[in-house]
């Protein structure tokens, strides 16, 4: 780490974006909101949002920060109306800027507000054909161009836009709208990011997760089928299946490490889940060795799984700093060679003399994991075998979640040894892709796992994405005025 580079807590990989809709006139929605997005916050710390439509009118209040340091009581008092959505993000599409931040608000034909998770693989060609049309944009995010394309559509009801703007889409987008009078939300015909609705006594609302209904109350009806659109208004709950029979392609990832442990994604509870990739973990590659420790907090179910199954004892091993997330103070030359410490925290009064098995949910980079080797056995650990509850991250993903390079990979190019080599353990081994479907008991058919296997479920998609950056990049190049 050099004394010029921000101070990096976090190795694994990068969550994408979370986001909600309700509509409940009799409810103070901006509040629902408020906690829906609290529940939704470890998909997105850098930016979060709230638009609400009262009286005919669209009011979208969004900044760079945490839910709880974005909003406070007046400006929620602010946000009156009977309908909402909310956003909380990490980019994957854009840089960090607040232009990127959502709710995106439009009104081009229709005042609109949009929130999305995913990534459009097309961008770049789309972005081009709405500039050479003289669309302006505000941001450099690919879900201002889904914006656009809804504002501008000609069609009375934002159904019928959806319905004809939806086909035109490629990537991963699900995504929740509110126009002056509705809620509408749409998820990719391929299902890559989660969508579900919830019902809050006779009224619906939308989430990434169902962890944001059980805050608010609200009772999880099922999942927005992929390539279906779904209003929920004064009529109550209306869909309409949009694109029929297209590949399903659930991120796998999902299952495995972005969403909440008691989110139920695909009919399973993913702390259930997760467990079970911690016992065929173990009998894929059983070890000898005394303690069982998690990286936490991820690290915790499969560490559970892998414990149980082998009847090695576990124990915290490690302790991590709960709030080092919100300290935006640079720890400076004297206290960054303790590195990893702001963040964890080994014990060595119970890992010392061990032979420890340290249990993660993935490895990207492998700096932290490096660090956490390196600090196990300076705290006396006699042997330190890894083992991954995922199998080895070797591809780039262009559907939403920021792992855009190879070279970020320390699996990429490298056998299983030589990464345990890098990593400076005794031992390393992955979940395979077979105990992965094994542990979430569903077809690996209608999945994505394409950062494990390079096998990418959507045509064109690497020609088709054009990295992080793609739309700065573009604007450079065209040197075109911004709005
Ligand atoms: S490439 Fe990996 S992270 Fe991206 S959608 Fe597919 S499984 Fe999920």
């Amino acid at each position: 780490m050099t004394p010029q580079e921000p101070l990096s807590l976090r190795d694994g990989p990068r969550d994408e974006c979370g986001v909600f809709g309700v509509y409940a006139p009799e409810s103070d929605v901006a509040r629902l909101t408020y906690f829906a997005l609290y529940a939704l916050q470890h998909r997105g710390q850098e930016s979060a949002g709230i638009a609400t439509s009262q009286d005919g009118h669209i009011v979208a209040l969004r900044e760079l920060g945490l839910v709880s340091q974005v909003f406070d009581e007046p400006k929620l008092q602010a946000l009156g109306g009977s309908m909402a959505i909310g956003h909380v993000r990490y980019s994957t599409t854009g840089s960090s800027a607040w232009e990127n931040s959502q709710p995106i608000h439009r009104s081009d034909r229709r005042e609109l507000a949009l929130a999305h998770n995913g990534n459009l693989t097309g961008a770049l060609e789309l972005h081009l054909e709405l500039r050479e049309r003289g669309v302006r944009f505000s941001s450099t995010s690919d879900s201002e161009i889904i914006a656009a394309l809804l504002s501008m559509h000609e069609a009375e009801a934002i159904e019928d836009a959806v319905e004809d703007v939806l086909p035109r889409l490629e990537g991963a987008f699900s995504t929740v709208v509110l126009t002056q009078d509705s809620v509408v939300a749409f998820r990719d015909p391929a299902g890559l990011r989660p969508l579900a609705i919830g019902q809050l006594g006779d009224r619906y609302c939308v989430a990434s997760e169902s962890c944001a209904f059980d805050i608010i109350g609200a009772r999880m009806l099922r999942e927005v089928e992929p390539g279906e659109l779904v209003s929920i208004g004064e009529r109550g709950l209306e869909v309409r299946q949009v694109v029929k029979g297209a590949r399903r392609a659930f991120c796998v990832f999902e299952h495995i490490y972005f969403a909440r442990p008691d989110s139920k994604l695909e009919g399973r509870l993913t702390q259930v889940s997760r467990r079970r990739m911690g016992e065929i973990l173990w009998r894929e590659s059983p070890v000898g060795a005394d303690l069982v420790i998690a990286v936490p907090d991820s690290g915790n179910p499969a560490a559970v799984g892998f414990s149980t199954a082998s009847g090695i004892p576990k124990d915290d091993g490690l302790i991590k700093n709960r709030y080092v997330a919100r300290t935006f103070i640079q720890p400076g030359q004297e206290l960054r060679k303790h590195g990893l410490r702001m963040k964890f925290n080994p014990l060595p009064e119970i890992i010392g003399g061990k032979r420890i098995v340290v249990v993660d949910d993935s490895i990207v980079r492998g700096n932290t994991t490096r660090q956490i080797v390196r600090m196990l056995r300076d705290a006396g650990a006699a042997e330190v075998h890894m083992r991954i509850s995922a199998p080895p991250i070797r591809h780039p993903c262009h559907y939403g979640i920021d792992m855009s390079t190879h070279e970020e990979m320390i699996a990429h190019g490298r056998s299983v040894e030589e990464v345990a080599d890098e990593l400076g353990c005794d031992s390393l081994a992955y979940l395979s892709i077979e105990g992965l479907y094994q542990a979430i008991g569903l077809p690996r058919e209608s999945h994505c796992d394409a950062c494990f296997t390079g096998d990418y479920p959507l045509e064109r998609t690497e020609e088709a994405a054009g990295g992080k950056f793609a739309l700065e990049n573009a604007d450079s190049a065209m040197a075109l005025p911004r709005a």
